[in-house]
């Protein structure tokens, strides 16, 4: 039966193959060959509700959980790593030897899905899924960028937009470590605690100078235009050389007003979502300064 006799209860997911590579060369020349159109699978906390809503109907699925040199998290001559197939519950845990300055990572403990989601769901599931999901915003401020492999070589991508052909994997994403003085925050605002696509997030990249002037600022936010995530680069450009205050922070939410232009849909409306996207990003803000300060700025 290919569909629920109630419309809204999930579909039967019809037969398929699946294939189980246990070598990346195995999977890309499969990838290229007749495997072509093949859906990959990691954790398939989003592949598997697409297809029980019927919206995806792939004959056939990789499943990439045998390729365990892509589960890791380090740091590598000042570049951190992290290896496509990491849970993100491995990503939380790795803020303990990565440094706290990575809270933006830590913060998906108590924002991204269940227990048992954080424990299946993978980096490059989620990078691949792309839009509004929580870590292409976190990678956006990271200004992380995804390995794609497929069987013709190796190209670089920005890991919040990797525009992937169907022969090809991320294998990994990798941004330069933050120095000192930075800091990094990730807040959503949700309908359920914790279990899903947020109706706001703000992730936020904060570098002071000695003097806690702001030297580097990254914002970015699910929705900036329409229901397109991206960066509030006007708020960037006015913070940037200024020192973290009231009356700045205050005329800083005024330029982000006037830039963006979130939509409305059954969950808020683009006025509600553009002043939350004000007060996250004040808050975000006020509290990374506060980090990298002590509580002086
Ligand atoms: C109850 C629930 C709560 C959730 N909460 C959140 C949340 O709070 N925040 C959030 O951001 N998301 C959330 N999600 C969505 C989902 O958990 C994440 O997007 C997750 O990171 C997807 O990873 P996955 O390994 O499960 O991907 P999969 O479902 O296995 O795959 C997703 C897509 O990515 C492709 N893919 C996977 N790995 C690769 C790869 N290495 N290279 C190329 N393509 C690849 C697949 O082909 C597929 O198209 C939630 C989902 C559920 C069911």
């Amino acid at each position: 039966m290919a569909c629920s006799a109630w419309g809204w209860l999930p579909r039967e997911i019809p037969e398929l193959e699946i294939y189980l590579p246990s070598r990346m060369g195995d999977l890309l020349d499969y990838l290229a060959g007749e495997g072509r159109g093949a859906s990959i699978i990691a954790g398939g906390t989003d592949i598997i509700p697409a297809m029980r809503r019927g919206a995806l109907r792939p004959r056939r699925l990789v499943d990439i959980t045998g390729l365990r040199e892509l589960r890791y998290v380090k740091h590598d001559n000042g570049i951190v790593r992290i290896g496509a197939l990491t849970a993100v519950s491995q990503l939380v845990s790795s803020v303990a030897w990565l440094g706290r300055r990575y809270y933006c990572f830590k913060a998906m403990d108590i924002h991204f899905g269940s227990w048992s989601i954080r424990n299946m769901a993978t980096v490059g599931g989620n990078i691949s899924s792309g839009g509004e999901r929580d870590l292409v915003q976190v990678f956006h401020v990271l200004e992380g960028y995804a390995r794609i492999k497929s069987r013709e070589g190796e190209r670089i991508a920005p890991a919040w937009r990797p525009e992937l052909r169907e022969d090809e994997i991320i294998t990994e994403v990798f941004f330069k470590d933050l120095g000192k003085n930075s800091w990094t925050w990730f807040n959503k605002l949700e309908m359920r605690a914790a279990n899903g696509i947020g109706i706001v997030t703000v992730s936020l990249m904060l570098r002071l100078d000695d003097n806690y002037v702001v030297d580097e600022i990254r914002i970015a936010l699910n929705r900036v235009r329409g229901r397109e995530a991206g960066r509030a680069h006007e708020a960037e450009r006015f913070l940037t050389g200024k020192r973290i205050g009231y009356e700045m922070l205050r005329e800083a939410m005024e330029v982000m007003e006037r830039e963006i232009s979130p939509a409305s849909d059954f969950r808020a409306s683009g006025e509600f979502r553009r002043e939350a996207s004000k007060i996250l990003t004040r808050r975000a803000i006020e509290a990374a300064a506060k980090m990298i300060t002590g509580g002086e700025a």
